[in-house]
């Protein structure tokens, strides 16, 4: 029996693990010892469903997308996502970590960010509990993602721009991990996705399955069955994958479906195609599959959406890959962008750069009219209406 928990030591498999300077042991270790403990307490369970019932507006609905079933000859569901304050399924973490945060005592929060989506959803969550918020931030990525710097610094949030490297989402990462070696009594860092070092890939996931715990019963209203024959979800560091999979990861009889950014084709050398193309090696804390050279060196990622531009990808998505217990897809630009615009005129619903990925895949796979698909809709369009006016020519 495959299993798709972490052992004691943090890995799925060959994937995972805790690799990390020695100067973050404390922290690390504080973390590990204790998140289960919390997360697993009355008080806890109590206050995460409040808020993401109350706050965060779950549960959020799966969708019956009718004209797109006609369209594709299957049945397919939409789990709304971007229906979540906020706007994505990102606010289901910071929900839960800044309640771990608040358990273990501390005062301060880092983050990193893309898009600024995690970073937005990060700073909401520090407004509501009266914490102070810094959010690291590429410099280049500070320029593109205005609409949502502005959003951080209303909430409250300091937004530093990183001028290292290319200036985005690695660059980011590095710098909020350097910061946290230097507050390691007060700060808690807030990890946007299943990613890192052990044990934030699987406080994530935990956090992040209330999406397939909400599927399970809306799938058992709808249609009689607690199970689709299929999953969908796009993947950057592999999140909202993570959560839409979770309460099914054993159930052989679903199939899911990782979809990845090809960017302007898997092999132009400008993608995110990261289980695809890469071999295991050690980035940000953990071991997974990423994009490297032959001397180890990372490649720079590429993709149209930048929430999915991310060099590694979070070791329990590498290990489903690994496994084949997931299958692997990849979606090019235009291809997300033709699949966002279907579902908008189809469905009345912009989605997010990020999930027109996920959308696109609905091309590639051979349905029977009879099967019940769910596309995970991780995320709402709004941030990404220029690039769509602009590359679609509206
Ligand atoms: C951040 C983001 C993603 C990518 O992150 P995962 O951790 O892979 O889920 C996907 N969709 C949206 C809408 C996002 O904001």
């Amino acid at each position: 029996m495959m299993r798709f928990e972490t052992d004691h030591r943090g890995f799925y498999g060959a994937f995972g693990g805790a690799y990390i300077p020695e100067m973050l042991y404390p922290n690390i270790r504080e973390l590990e010892e204790n998140y289960l403990r919390i997360i697993h307490s009355d008080g806890f369970q109590e206050e995460f469903r409040r808020l993401l019932r109350d706050f965060a507006g779950r549960p959020t609905p799966l969708y019956e997308a009718l004209r797109l079933s006609d369209y594709y000859g299957a049945r397919i569901f939409l789990k709304r996502e971007d229906l979540n304050h906020t706007g994505a399924h990102k606010i289901n973490n910071t929900v839960g970590q800044i309640l771990v945060a608040g358990h273990l005592g501390k005062k301060r929060i880092i983050a990193e960010t893309g898009a600024g989506q995690h970073g937005v959803a990060t700073a909401t969550v520090c407004a509501r509990a009266g914490l102070d918020c810094i959010v690291y931030m590429g410099a280049l990525d500070v320029e593109r993602q205005a609409p949502n710097v502005k959003k951080m610094k209303m909430l409250g949030a300091e937004v530093v721009p990183v001028q290292c490297g290319n200036k985005t989402l690695k660059d980011a990462t590095n710098e909020a991990i350097r910061d946290w070696i230097n507050h390691p009594v007060d700060t808690h860092y807030i990890i946007g996705s299943v990613v890192g070092p052990h044990p934030y890939p699987d406080m994530v996931t935990r956090f992040q399955s209330v999406i397939s715990g909400e599927m399970k019963r809306q799938l058992k209203e709808k249609t009689d069955r607690d199970y689709p024959d299929y999953i969908l979800a796009c993947v950057g560091g592999g999140s909202n994958a993570a959560g839409a999979f979770y309460h099914y990861l054993e159930q052989y009889a679903v199939n899911l479906v990782s979809v990845e950014a090809a960017g302007r084709g898997i092999h132009s050398g400008f993608t995110a195609a990261t289980s695809l193309l890469g071999s295991p090696g050690i980035i940000h804390g953990s071991r997974t599959l990423l994009m490297q050279d032959e001397d180890g060196q990372i490649r720079e990622p590429y993709s149209i959406s930048a929430g999915l531009d991310y060099p590694g990808v979070g070791p329990l998505l590498a290990w489903l890959a690994g496994t084949g217990r997931a299958s692997v897809y990849a979606a090019t630009d235009e291809e997300a962008l033709q699949a966002a615009l279907l579902c908008a005129r189809k469905e009345g619903i912009i989605p997010a750069l990020e999930t027109a990925h996920a959308l696109a895949a609905l091309e590639m796979i051979p349905f029977r009219r009879e099967d019940v698909v769910v596309v995970n809709l991780s995320g709402r369009g709004d941030k990404d209406m220029e690039t769509y006016i602009d590359k679609l020519g509206i």
